[in-house]
């Protein structure tokens, strides 16, 4: 079905299928025609890629994708959607629904079974309620795709693609900007959705880099080091740190002039590179 962006088509559907929309799901369906097409065109939708996508709706984006794209692999939580979207993909022979929680389904295995020969991409109009989850759980699976192209509310996406080293990161920030180069592509009003959700949204897209910006002794607890120290951002990081590692103050505050930092900075005031440089010196501490 082409029309899906057509706020009739969608009350239509939601009348003949008795469907109604779960805000516990995050469900806010697009119905701006504008927007699916920018995100599948910016998503790396394009031959030679498969697309997995994170939550159908009534699948407005999954036909964009599926216009553009070898493949796509669609995940939806929601069975009251299933029957809806036997009609409205019906005619694309390139799309699998899989019906799951994003977060159970094994998506390394995924890639290797769906996407033989392929390029992986993911886009996805995100539900809100677990916008930072999901991210986590792309980007730590350490995914083979080349980019996560998604819808996110503005503040969230303003967080993700923040810089590091300025007041609005937080220890999301530094997971991303570890794992990928973000970008902030365009801004999506509140009245681009049914129902239109309290809050603007934006659409970001996140490159996923071929190794890590530096070397690291152990991932684990760099993130561990970064999640302590934004715990706390307002307090001097020797503080939390102490108290997350089960080190003494004196013994961070060594560790940071060891990396050329001053014992008296805050969560917020570091670079990436420069919390690389701090675990990699407290790993030390703990286990040299
Ligand atoms: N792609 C559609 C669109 O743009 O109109 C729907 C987007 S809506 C914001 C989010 C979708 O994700 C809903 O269809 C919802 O049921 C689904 N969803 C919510 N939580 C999910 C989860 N944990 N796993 C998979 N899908 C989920």
């Amino acid at each position: 079905m082409d029309n899906l962006s057509n706020i009739g088509t969608v009350k239509e559907l939601c009348r003949k299928y008795g469907f109604v929309f779960s805000k516990k799901l995050g469900q806010n369906f697009l119905i701006n025609p504008s927007v699916c097409p920018r995100i599948a065109e910016y998503g790396n939708a394009k031959p030679g890629f498969g697309v997995i996508e994170i939550g159908a709706g009534f699948g407005v984006l999954t036909v964009e994708l599926a216009k553009r794209a070898d493949r796509v692999v669609v995940i939806e939580i929601d069975d009251k959607l299933l029957p809806v979207l036997s009609e409205t993909l019906k005619g694309y022979d390139n799309i699998k629904v899989i019906h799951a929680d994003v977060l159970d389904v094994d998506l390394p295995s995924l890639i290797q079974e769906e996407f033989s020969g392929l390029e992986v991409a993911v886009c996805a109009n995100l539900p809100y309620y677990i916008t930072s989850p999901i991210l986590m759980h792309l980007l730590e699976s350490r995914l083979p795709v080349r980019s996560i192209t998604v819808m996110v509310q503005k503040e969230a996406a303003q967080r993700l693609c923040a810089q590091m080293g300025t007041r609005q990161c937080g220890s999301v920030t530094a997971a991303v900007r570890y794992y990928s180069e973000p970008s902030l592509l365009f801004h999506v009003s509140r009245g681009s959705f049914l129902p239109a959700p309290n809050v603007d949204s934006s659409v970001i897209r996140l490159d996923i880099r071929d190794r890590a910006p530096a070397k690291v002794q152990d991932e684990r607890f760099l993130f561990q080091v970064v999640r302590a120290a934004f715990s706390q951002r307002r307090k001097t990081l020797p503080n939390p740190l102490s108290g997350a590692l089960g080190l003494k103050k004196e013994q961070v505050s060594a560790a940071m002039q060891s990396c050329g930092l001053m014992p008296s900075m805050r969560a917020e005031e570091l670079t990436l590179l420069q919390f690389i440089a701090l675990s990699n010196a407290l790993y030390e501490v703990r286990h040299g």
